[in-house]
């Protein structure tokens, strides 16, 4: 199990297993959130308490941005429009990750939704 936490620690997950891998995107949130997303099944993911986060919704209305109601840190995502079978986590947020074994892809969420590392 991997502690992933807000930097005031009100919102917390818990996710089952360190991320293989992981995806930066450059689209119009995420390069300013510069998050790396960790993808897991929503149900596999323990969420944080909801009246901890706020909910940031924009465009196409697809997905959910949650980040801490006190601290504004982004903990994850989730999907809106039915594709339950897929969530994001901030996986800058989990607690001792070793990052040297970890893949960190590029995603072109910009434009041709596609990673740019294939
Ligand atoms: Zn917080």
């Amino acid at each position: 199990m991997i502690q992933v936490t807000c930097h005031c620690g009100a919102a917390a997950l818990t996710a089952p297993s360190a991320p293989v891998e992981v995806t930066e995107c450059n689209c119009s949130i995420c390069r300013r959130l510069g998050a790396r997303w960790a993808y897991y099944n929503p149900l596999e993911v323990t969420l944080p308490a909801p009246a901890t986060t706020q909910v940031y919704v924009w465009g196409d209305r697809m997905l959910a941005f949650h980040r801490c109601k006190a601290c504004g840190v982004t903990t994850h995502w989730q999907s809106l429009d039915g594709a339950r079978d897929r969530m994001a986590i901030n996986a800058r947020l989990m607690d001792d990750l070793d990052w040297g074994g970890i893949r960190i892809r590029q995603f072109d969420g910009a434009d041709t939704w596609k990673y740019l590392d294939e």
